[in-house]
């Protein structure tokens, strides 16, 4: 059984599908992830030009149901790793067997909470440089935050922007020395400390622009806008985990963890893929990578280990609703 529906968890569905394993896919609430929220997307291998993130997901839908992946439109509620055949429950009620599970429910990234964000997401307002800084080549951004995400996210948009300016609303970075020093030494950059953003300017007819910022300076509180072309917000993420909390070894944030150059979690027959354990790379390609990753590796699980007691084939047992 995989849940979520992704990148890692179609990918996941394509692989096991093919492999035979008959697996049964819960979509979550977001059916297609989080590329469902974003417009241009230029960096998923294999299209010459730029394909939109809705389209990329229906096509990963389409052919994992093409190869016999069953999809369940539906969130799950509760699993219970304590012993195999986990057991699954979803929101609808419905609750399921599983001798395998590959957990691969994504993560969020944090917002500032701003009405303007949701408008102009995708138009100018990101959380993530390596997503979208290619669309801001010798434009004027603003990266706001102040940990190791901001502090990454900022270097990367140095490599297109023509100016970045980070926005923290303390008067120092909590990012590693190192990444502030190459930070502080660019340029191109300026860091306005003791400064929130407070609301997004910009246009919306034909289409959403962004054109400046309403920034706070915390210590004097005054107001003032502040002309840019764009808006990453690199405040960090949160990983669905809430599922499995207590019962798999999570990091202090939250991931998944896995071991190396593996899908495999504490718990033996539960692998994890995509954003929910990697706080580094969060991408598609990578995503789509450790989901082909976890289907490989629950596959070997399921020849290694003798079905749970009286279970059918493990493959198919997963789509049997019990009590
Ligand atoms: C606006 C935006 C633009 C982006 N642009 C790009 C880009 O251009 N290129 C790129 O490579 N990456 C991009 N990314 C990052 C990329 O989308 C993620 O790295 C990738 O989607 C992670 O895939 P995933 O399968 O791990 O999880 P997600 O895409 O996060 O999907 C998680 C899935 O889990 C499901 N789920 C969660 N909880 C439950 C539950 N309880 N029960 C069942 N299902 C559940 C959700 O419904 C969802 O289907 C972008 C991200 C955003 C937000």
């Amino acid at each position: 059984m995989i849940i979520g529906s992704g990148p890692a968890g179609y990918t996941a569905g394509i692989y096991a599908a093919r492999a035979g394993l008959a697996p049964l896919l819960v979509t979550g609430l977001t059916p297609g992830g989080q590329l469902t929220t974003t417009t241009d997307v230029e960096n998923y291998p294999g299209f010459a030009e730029a394909v939109q993130g809705p389209w990329l997901m229906d096509q990963m839908r389409e052919q994992a149901e093409h190869v016999g992946c069953e999809l369940v439109y539906d969130a799950v509620a509760e699993v219970d790793l304590s012993e195999r055949p986990f057991k699954i429950r979803t929101e609808a009620g419905d609750a399921f067997l599983a001798d395998t599970l590959v957990l691969a429910m994504g993560a969020q990234a944090r917002w500032l909470g701003l009405e303007a964000e949701r408008v102009f997401s995708g138009y100018g307002v990101s959380a993530c440089a390596t997503c979208d800084g290619y669309f801001f080549r010798g434009k004027e951004v603003v990266v706001v935050g102040g940990g190791n995400t901001a502090v990454e996210e900022a270097l990367y948009l140095t490599g297109h922007a023509t100016k970045v300016t980070v926005v923290h609303r303390r008067d120092r970075f909590r990012a590693e020395q190192v990444l502030q020093d190459r930070l502080l030494a660019n340029p191109i950059v300026s860091v306005l400390w003791n400064h929130v953003v407070e609301d997004i300017v910009g246009t919306t007819d034909p289409t959403p622009v962004v054109t400046a910022l309403r920034l706070r300076d915390l210590g004097t509180g005054t107001a003032r806008e502040m002309p840019t072309d764009g808006l990453f917000v690199a405040i960090g993420h949160d990983p669905s985990s809430a599922l499995v909390r207590g019962q798999l070894d999570l990091d202090e944030a939250g991931y998944v963890k896995v071991a190396p150059w593996s899908t495999r979690t504490s718990v033996p027959g539960v692998f994890a893929a995509g954003d929910i354990c990697d706080p580094v790379f969060r991408q598609a390609i990578t995503s789509a990578g450790m989901g082909c990753m976890a289907a490989i590796e629950a596959g070997r699980f399921l020849s290694e280990h003798a079905p749970s007691p009286s279970s059918e084939p493990a493959g198919t047992r997963a789509q049997a609703p019990v009590a």
